[in-house]
């Protein structure tokens, strides 16, 4: 089987490295240069989106950002997985609410903008405090303001009247600010057959809008069962293909869908070492049609992202249970360059390692090993 990616980052990479056992060739499409390239090498390894159309037998995507005629073309191959509607409601926060309300899934009170009009409307029905995030192109906490206060409300819509009238087709969804107890997110993947197999709930801690530490949740059935639940309803609802994220606020025992992505996530690392089959491959089993592999936790483990930093103390990898994953990338600041898989045999035994972990890291780069 040979899988055409949309994207040519670490998770075109790591699931190259998933799908080499199971005969599945990973090629990556870099959007940037519009090259084939390897997604380990990055060699350009064919010329021109309609000739890797053509190689391939499926089509899926890494990111969720993808410009709407290259989508186009691939969905017109008809090999492409999931689909459009999926892939662009993940890009798109308008199109995402409008899905989660079709769905009837729970998720925080919103009102979009598209002037000063709209924004006294949301801060009547929404209220303060409140979050404006960007429609189109945001992540990693990009693209969004805050307001605590009235005292915002000035400065912010200055910079947002900027933003709007810069970039053809953006708006905001403005979402009333949750006061949520934690977040954790439920990854999971639907078969061409409708099969459904999903991972235990992810707790993850983000810091200044960045995931900075994931852990594998081990015992809180009530919440799985919530979570499962809405995975259900939005997998159906889309007929989805392929591995689907969900990120949660939970609020006293409930459970809010902050946002969806539609594709591998990296609160979904850990699996690489802690669940008997990764979410990569899982991904590359849904599309290519195959049967979904076990999604069961094996062992209690924690994933930490390294951002900024392109090398780690030594003694890091002299940790028994501890697991480097690193990207190949350039440095910059706050770039996600690799993550630390850490296993452990209790929960209590991952606690210890996560801390003598934290003993050989720079705290300043690693501020969620720190809470
Ligand atoms: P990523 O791509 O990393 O998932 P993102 O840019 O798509 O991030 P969100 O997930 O919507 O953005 O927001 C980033 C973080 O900001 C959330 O994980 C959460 O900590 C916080 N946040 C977002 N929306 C709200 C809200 N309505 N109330 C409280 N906190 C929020
Ligand atoms: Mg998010």
């Amino acid at each position: 089987m040979k899988v055409l990616v949309l994207g040519s980052g670490q998770l075109a990479r790591m699931m190259a490295l998933a799908g080499a056992p199971l005969n599945i060739e990973v090629l990556a499409y870099d959007v940037g240069t519009g090259h084939v390239v390897h997604p380990l090498t990055q060699q350009v390894m064919l010329k021109g989106l309609n000739t890797a159309i053509t190689y391939a037998n499926v089509i899926t995507a890494e990111f969720e950002h993808i410009p709407h005629d290259i989508l186009d073309a691939c969905e017109a191959s008809g090999k492409l997985l999931p689909t459009t509607t999926a892939i662009k409601a993940g890009g798109d926060r308008r199109l995402e609410k409008k899905l989660l309300d079709r769905a009837e899934v729970a998720n925080a009170k919103y009102q979009l903008i598209n002037n000063r009009d709209d924004l006294e409307r949301a801060i009547e029905t929404v209220g303060i405090p409140m979050v404006l995030k960007s429609a189109l192109g945001g992540y990693d906490g990009k693209g969004q303001w805050r307001l605590k206060s009235s005292q915002d409300i000035e400065p912010a819509w200055q910079e947002i009247e900027t933003f709007l009238t810069a970039t053809p087709d953006q708006a905001i969804v403005a979402e009333e600010f949750v006061p949520f107890d934690r977040e954790v997110s439920l990854i999971g993947a639907r078969g061409k057959d409708g099969s459904i197999a999903i991972y235990p709930l992810t707790e993850n801690i983000h810091c200044n809008g960045v995931l900075g530490l994931s852990v594998a949740q081990e015992e809180n059935q009530a919440l799985q069962d919530q979570a499962e639940s809405m995975f259900r309803a939005l997998a159906g609802s889309l007929n989805y293909v392929g591995v689907l994220a969900i990120e949660f606020f939970e609020v006293e025992g409930k459970l809010l869908v902050n946002e969806i992505a539609p594709r591998v996530h990296n609160s979904g690392h850990w699996t690489q070492q802690g669940a008997e089959t990764c979410q990569f491959e899982n991904h590359l089993r849904a599309v290519c049609g195959m049967p979904l592999g076990s999604m069961a936790l094996i062992r209690p483990t924690a994933m930490v992202n390294i951002l900024g930093e392109d090398s780690l103390a030594e003694a890091v990898m002299t940790l028994p249970q501890c697991h480097l994953h690193w990207y190949g990338k350039e440095k910059r600041p706050g770039r996600k360059m690799g993550h630390i898989n850490v296993c452990a045999s209790s929960s209590a035994e991952l606690k210890t390692t996560l801390t003598e972990l934290a003993g050989y890291l720079d705290p300043a780069a690693f501020p969620a090993l720190n809470q």
